[in-house]
């Protein structure tokens, strides 16, 4: 039975930045103002997480890593208008059977956290040395996962993941793509090798001052802003203008709050820029559509984190009409 929740686990989590971007999601489901990310060998040694969110119950820890528990699907109803991704109830217990997991939670207003281990979907019952599983300790409201040796019981994959500096790359990359959808949260990364902090954002109150903070004052002055209102959904974002290019394109794309691979939306892109740039350039996008979660399924394929979105075809055409007009316009 483990090995079978091992390899489900193992097409959930690829790879170290696979685990922040679940804790990533959980942490913005859970009203996080502050997202600390430590790093021990990019993440394949220890990942160390830590937010200000609304924290876990204790009497929620039993469950917590059971396949399947999840606190934001109580109802149907709830799936449908919750506006998350986060309900599949899949994440935690993933982690926890590639690796060993400690998580530290602490609710506003208790007296103090309580720290459990987990192992294999379960809490572990007690330690060698006899102490209670979770047990009471000092902290502070917010909760904290440390993920440590990651895939040490999948030794293939931890072997096909040998490049500590590329898997610290992706983690930095995904951490700065959620810092311009989620301005007002401030995040930080850094390596535990040296202590020193390598990114860092502080809360700003909109997408284009966390844009300048990240990739620079100099991208911004370039993009336009991108945005009508449509009947059936909506999105806003920044695209470069057509006489801007990038050393390498961009593509930050959310739907619904979260960070998606949209394969078919980027090749679109990509060949409009294409025709309008004779020297085929690298363009900045990024674009948030919000899209009535009725006509999203999220769960296809869990391991794909695909999405498939009802009139795909109808949304992806109505964005580029808009991104076009808005280059087209401004070009001339
Ligand atoms: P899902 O996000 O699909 O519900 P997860 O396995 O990612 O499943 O998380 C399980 C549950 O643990 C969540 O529903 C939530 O109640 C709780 N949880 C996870 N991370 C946090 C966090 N950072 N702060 C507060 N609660 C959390
Ligand atoms: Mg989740």
């Amino acid at each position: 039975k483990d090995v079978s929740d091992r390899i489900a686990a193992g097409e959930v989590i690829l790879r170290p930045a696979s685990v922040v971007k679940e804790l990533l999601e959980n942490s913005i489901d859970a009203q996080a103002t502050r997202i600390e990310v430590s790093l021990l060998d990019g993440g394949l040694k220890t990942i160390r997480f830590k937010d200000d969110g609304e924290g876990i119950h204790p009497d929620d820890l039993n469950l917590l890593c059971e396949r399947f528990a999840t606190s934001k699907m109580t109802k149907y109803e709830d799936l449908l208008s919750i506006g998350t991704f986060g309900f599949r109830g899949e994440a935690l217990a993933s982690i926890s059977f590639v690796s060993h997991l400690t998580v530290t939670t602490m609710k506003e207003n208790s007296d103090f956290a309580h720290q459990a281990y987990f192992e294999n979907g379960r809490l572990v019952p007690s330690d060698i040395l006899g102490a209670s599983n979770p047990k009471k300790c000092s902290g502070v409201k917010g909760t904290t996962f440390i993920v440590e040796d990651l895939f040490y019981n999948c030794p293939l994959r931890r072997r096909s993941l040998s490049n500590s500096k590329e898997e610290y790359r992706f983690i930095i990359d995904l951490l700065m793509k959620y810092s311009i959808r989620y301005p007002s949260v401030s995040f930080s990364c850094r390596r535990l090798e040296n202590a020193k902090y390598d990114f860092f954002t502080p809360s700003v109150d909109s997408e284009l001052a966390s844009i300048g903070n990240v990739y620079g004052k100099e991208l911004t002055e370039e993009l336009l802003e991108v945005g009508p209102l449509c009947t059936s959904f909506s999105f806003h974002g920044y695209i470069s203008n057509a006489n801007f290019s990038l050393r390498r394109p961009q593509y930050l794309f959310f739907v619904n709050g979260r960070l998606i691979e949209w394969q078919s939306l980027k090749k679109a892109i990509s060949s409009l820029y294409n025709s309008l740039l004779p020297k085929g350039g690298h363009p900045f996008i990024y674009i948030d559509v919000t899209i009535d979660p009725h006509r999203l399924d999220v769960n296809v394929h869990p391991a794909k984190r695909q999405i498939c979105i009802l009139d795909e075809e109808y949304i992806i055409e109505k964005l580029l009409h808009s991104i076009e007009t808005k280059l087209t316009m401004t070009s001339s």
